[in-house]
């Protein structure tokens, strides 16, 4: 199963696969979708009641204007950089689930209005490079006399128990296309230039008679040309055994990382399926 890797930026890559089927491309795309762990926030506590300003002797309201649920949520949402030769979750941890520094990553908020709370103003405690990727992300706006002051805690999980554990994002997959072009007798040199015209990804070029194709790979497959010049002059088809992956990622983990990790838990998960087979008598 030959692989060549296309492009890979730090949060996004595009594979070819050849020599594969589709169930087990979709197979990578699925397991990267799923099961490719990250950490999130999973429990916020807020403070309750005033909050005095010790600097001024302000007394604010610890309220704002959404439910804490859904400050929650928005906190749960942000990314966190991992490390995942560092954490694990915590049903695998040596703790025993009681949280500690492989497990679980602290942050706190401490935000007094009138402002927006950003994601920057969630601070991890200890390490600094936990810090949130994205740190202009808006989470709440205070009004004056409002006030959050929360400590929230961040474990290791993945999309399977909830979406804010989902590490690539955009993964998608489409067969090799194949743009063929066998001119018909009857075929006028109007409509061939109809069809390049009708490319939305500008990839057939009309020029001395002849039509040519520039980069068959770009092909969408939406069959614009072939409606065209509709006498079988261009045939568009797909790969049964050559496959474009591409997917994103949202920073916690680069691309390599989370491709690397897929392909790991991929071939665990079936080794452990041929020894339950072997297993039966
Ligand atoms: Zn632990």
């Amino acid at each position: 199963m030959p692989v060549t890797v296309d492009e890979l930026k730090p949060r996004s890559a595009r594979l070819e696969i050849q020599g594969a089927s589709a169930s087990q491309v979709n197979s990578i795309r699925r397991t990267l979708l799923a099961d490719v762990p990250k950490l999130a926030i999973e429990d916020v506590e807020f403070h309750l009641g005033p909050i005095r300003d010790e600097a001024t002797g302000k007394d604010y309201d610890s309220s704002t204007s959404m439910f804490d649920e859904a400050v929650a949520l928005r906190l749960g949402l942000l990314p966190i950089p991992t490390d995942l030769g560092q954490f694990r979750r915590k049903s695998e941890c040596d703790c025993g689930g009681a949280g500690c520094v492989h497990c679980q990553v602290m942050f706190s908020v401490d935000k007094k209005g009138p402002c927006t709370v950003y994601a920057k103003d969630v601070v991890p405690l200890g390490d600094a490079t936990l810090q949130i990727l994205e740190p202009d992300v808006p989470i709440v706006r205070l009004g004056a006399r409002q006030a959050l002051l929360a400590y929230a805690t961040a474990t290791v999980g993945s999309a399977r128990d909830h979406a804010k554990w989902q590490v690539a994002h955009g993964v998608g997959m489409f067969p090799r296309p194949h743009v063929k072009i066998s001119r018909k007798e009857g075929t006028s040199d109007a409509t061939l230039k109809r069809a390049a015209a009708a490319c939305p990804v500008n990839i057939l070029e009309f020029s001395g008679g002849k039509l040519t194709v520039t980069d068959e790979t770009k092909c969408i497959f939406c069959g614009a040309c072939e409606k065209i010049a509709d006498d079988g002059s261009i045939k568009i088809e797909a790969d049964e055994e050559d496959f474009f992956l591409t997917f994103e990622t949202d920073g916690s983990l680069s691309a390599r990382e989370a491709l690397r990790y897929a392909l790991k838990n991929l071939k665990g998960r079936f080794e452990d399926l041929r020894d339950s087979i072997q297993a039966i008598p």
